[in-house]
């Protein structure tokens, strides 16, 4: 099989920009989503009809203990030549720190670090043996600066950069770069819960003067897997208008 990209949540918002930017840039696409099958399976048609790329859908709760490692399994039945892995996949959880239950949390940090370490874990021996790869982790504004009534979240974000910046040192010498993008507000079913106020609240507090939209976060991840940015590891970049300056 042709060079293939793994999108984790490529049926959200900023997983679908990212599906269709790296299928245009030539991609075969594993498209991993939770839920919504059937959205799934629409951006796959949609794909292979723009850019003559094969797509494969792979369902899987990223929340489940264990699951990143089962979702590397069925990635290596689909093939041997992943260059690109997206570890987007993600929930928020919003409430006072000492206050949101302990399910919750652990439903959390299974599905924003632990499976992503799990399922980048199996998928380096492809990487290794073919001394090439490109992993980009979505981390969040609040990775960096911390967010309050957002704390759990924070901190799996952050986890992501630690993540990012220990990886890139251990397998730079082989020829896989590891990088963090860290996006601001962007504009998507996780921020469906803002009102128009507090929307307004945001955009008051960014540089930029607007919300970002899912293709900002696409475009920096496009240019992260390609060619363009061999000497960018360890880096963590944000895609936020300024909001975490
Ligand atoms: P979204 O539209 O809500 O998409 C979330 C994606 O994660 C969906 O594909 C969803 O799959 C998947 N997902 C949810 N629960 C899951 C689970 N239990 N197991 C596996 N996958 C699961 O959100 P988005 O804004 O595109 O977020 C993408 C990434 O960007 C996330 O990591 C998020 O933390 C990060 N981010 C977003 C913003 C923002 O403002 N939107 C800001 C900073 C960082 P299904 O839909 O199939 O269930």
């Amino acid at each position: 099989m042709k060079k293939a990209a793994v999108i984790t949540g490529g049926s959200g918002g900023i997983g679908e920009a990212i599906c269709s930017l790296l299928a245009k840039d030539g991609y075969n696409i594993i498209l991993h989503y939770n839920s919504n099958e059937k959205k799934a399976e629409n951006i796959a048609v949609k794909l292979k009809e723009s850019y003559g790329i094969e797509v494969f859908t792979v369902g899987c709760d990223l929340a489940e203990d264990g699951a990143g490692k089962a979702l590397g399994e069925k990635i290596q039945e689909l093939t041997d030549n992943v260059q690109v892995l997206v570890n987007n996949a993600g929930v928020s959880l919003v409430g006072v720190f000492q206050c949101l239950d302990s399910e919750s949390v652990r439903r959390l940090l299974n599905v924003n670090l632990t499976n992503a370490m799990e399922l980048t874990a199996k998928i380096m021996p492809m990487m290794l043996k073919n001394h090439k790869g490109s992993i980009i982790n979505i981390s969040s504004v609040w990775g960096v600066t911390g967010g309050s009534c957002e704390v759990h979240y924070s901190a799996s974000k952050a986890g992501l950069i630690g993540f990012t910046k220990a990886l890139a040192k251990e397998v730079g010498p082989s020829g896989i770069r590891v990088n963090c993008v860290a996006p601001g507000f962007i504009e998507t079913e996780m921020n469906s819960c803002f009102d128009t106020e507090a929307v307004k609240g945001v955009v008051d507090e960014t540089p930029l003067c607007r919300t970002g939209k899912p293709y900002d976060v696409a475009e920096l991840v496009s240019f992260l897997a390609s060619d363009k940015a061999d000497f960018i590891t360890g880096q963590v970049i944000g895609v936020d208008g300024g909001m975490g300056i």
